[in-house]
């Protein structure tokens, strides 16, 4: 069967880090939503005019907008053997778009990987984050409105997926190899 796998967590909790790793272990394709829009806005296309504000402020891109990119990418050949959401969904309404997609071709996801790391943790790491990558939404005012866009619109889909029976929580504190050890156990 196909993996389908989603990672949850707030800004800074690793995710992407952690995703990419993993997704090359299952040989499944790694989809950064944030990777994406950041490609779209460096390249100057029509959709990264449109979203470079939103994302300088640290808010979420319409969900209609990430609905259809979600719905093109997740399509794509590399996606044949499963794919692994980074950064997607992010709101309620995105999640259930994403049930309807999978369900029409009778899939679903397999499991939500939650990753867990605390409000201090967080803005340390994407303070360093920022100095390394220069990402422009790396500063602390950003920061700070990120994780507050998190709570309110992000977070319950903790209770979405728990309901679904798909959530794997993992403490998210630690080396980058411990923290995947953790992952792979947790799905085993
Ligand atoms: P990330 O790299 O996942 O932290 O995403 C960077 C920024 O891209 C976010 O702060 C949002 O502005 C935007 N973004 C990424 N994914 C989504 C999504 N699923 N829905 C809305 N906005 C998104």
């Amino acid at each position: 069967m196909r993996k389908l796998l989603i990672f949850l967590g707030p800004p800074g909790a690793g995710k992407g880090t952690q995703a990419k790793i993993l997704a090359e272990n299952c040989d499944i394709a790694h989809i950064s939503t944030g990777d994406m829009l950041r490609a779209a806005v460096a390249g100057g296309t029509k959709i990264g005019q449109e979203v470079k504000e939103v994302l300088d402020r640290g808010e979420l891109v319409p969900d209609r907008l990430m609905i259809d990119i979600i719905k093109d990418r997740i399509g794509r050949d590399d996606c044949k053997q499963g794919f692994l959401l980074d950064g997607f969904p992010r709101t309620i309404q995105q999640a259930q778009a994403l049930q309807e997609l999978l369900a029409a071709e009778d899939q679903q996801i397999s499991d939500v990987i939650l990753l867990k790391v605390n409000e201090e943790q967080l803005i340390a790491r994407i303070l360093k984050r920022g100095e390394e990558s220069g990402r422009s939404d790396d500063t602390r005012e950003v920061i700070e409105n990120r994780i507050s866009v998190y709570n309110q619109q992000t977070s319950p889909l903790i209770s979405f997926y728990q309901d679904l029976g798909l959530l794997r929580e993992v403490d998210g504190i630690g080396t980058i190899a411990e923290i995947q050890d953790r992952i792979v156990e947790n799905l085993q």
